[in-house]
């Protein structure tokens, strides 16, 4: 689903990329294309058409571009683009969100850490998508009071952090979690069930940290992790944060899974003020379909190949215009067919 802006733009050349793949490693892959967000409202009036979902469920992954735009702004809740959105993630069932956040090293001069204090960085985040702050009830709003609840259930807290150990066994077997077991309750049960769960996994080493002291060593030491995994409301700040430790908001990539259908889309939004002009990174979302090979179609030869060229076409000096320290200024389209030439001749 290409939704709206620039999401259009980077979605065209996350779906040719991946059909490079296919030509190049001998697969084939059926597309589907379907509305949501602002492109859905202008043509059938919801942002999440009935149909749209439907063709979700019946496919082995959904890629999303993103959704959004001044013009809907004000549209009533229900009807706005980010609530397709929404509503997609709760019917895809997905629970746990994977926001890696890799420094590749031309770009080293692009984080606003020092190179000695950055470097290196290659850290997984995954966040409970489901549950806690954003869903727990009761929740209510007076003119004097406002009130949210944080409820995990122990089974809500197992299948993440089980995500979580598998993935940490896949990388360097580290893996932290995340929690305010200090002052919350529903923390303290997050804490007790993530470890018990790792009597399971006796190859991955677990550490227990507090979201406040997590924050802070995100940017004094992000080389010191691994994989994180932590509850909704921790994710969504934690996650920002380590995002911008790498550079662009365009450089980075994202999976929901956990659910039916798991959905990947690169983490930034339509950015109606470049939609159109061609100069949109793509490498986000094109990094965003190697995470689709590897978690959905279990293809992790093609996946390491897709990240090798995305790799190589950065160290060759190829940057759209958020990437100011890249030598080769070029655009969308171009940055996605130096991808595409370096996954043809591997
Ligand atoms: P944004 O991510 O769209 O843009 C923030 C800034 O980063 C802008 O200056 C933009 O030009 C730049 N930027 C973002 N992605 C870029 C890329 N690939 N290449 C180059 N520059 C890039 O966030 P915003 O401006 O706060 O939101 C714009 C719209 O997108 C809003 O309607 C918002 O709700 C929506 N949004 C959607 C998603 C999603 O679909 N997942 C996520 C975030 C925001």
């Amino acid at each position: 689903m290409p939704g709206d802006g620039i999401g259009v733009e980077v979605t065209r050349e996350a779906v040719t990329t991946l059909e490079t793949i296919a030509r190049r490693f001998g697969h084939e892959f059926e597309f589907e294309t379907r509305l949501i967000g602002g492109a859905a409202i202008d043509t059938v009036g919801v942002p999440l058409p009935e149909e749209t979902l439907q063709t979700c469920l019946a496919s082995d992954a959904v890629f999303l571009g993103a959704v959004g735009g001044p013009q809907y702004d004000s549209l009533p809740p229900r009807l706005k683009p980010e609530t397709g959105l929404l509503g997609l993630r709760a019917g895809l069932g997905v629970y746990a969100n994977l926001r890696p956040a890799f420094l590749h090293e031309p770009l080293i001069g692009a984080s606003p850490l020092k190179p000695e204090i950055v470097r290196g960085t290659d850290l997984l985040i995954v966040r409970e998508l489901a549950g806690g702050a954003y869903f727990g009830q009761p929740r209510e709003i007076s003119e004097e009071r406002g009130l949210n609840t944080i409820v995990y259930t122990a089974p809500e807290v197992e299948r993440v952090a089980r995500v979580a150990f598998e993935l940490a066994r896949g990388r360097r077997r580290k893996l932290t979690s995340v929690d305010k077991a200090n002052v919350l309750e529903s923390s303290q049960l997050w804490r007790k069930v993530v470890t018990a769960l790792a009597a399971e996994y006796p190859d991955v080493t677990l550490e227990h940290g507090y979201v406040d002291s997590c924050a802070m060593a995100l940017v004094t030491r992000p080389t010191s992790y691994d994989v994180i995994v932590t509850e909704n409301l921790f994710g969504d700040i934690l996650s920002d944060e380590a995002a911008v430790l790498t550079g662009s908001l365009g450089m980075l990539p994202s999976a929901s899974i956990g659910g039916k259908v798991a959905l990947y889309e690169p983490v930034h939004g339509s950015a109606p003020d470049i939609a159109g002009k061609g100069i949109a990174n793509p490498f986000g979302a094109i990094a965003s379909c190697a995470m689709l090979l590897r978690y959905t179609c279990k293809l992790e030869r093609e996946a390491a190949a897709l990240e090798e060229a995305l790799s190589a076409t950065l160290a060759a000096g190829f940057g759209t215009p958020d990437l100011k320290s890249q030598p080769r200024q070029v655009t969308t389209t171009e940055i996605g067919a130096e991808i595409r030439q370096r996954i043809e001749s591997m």
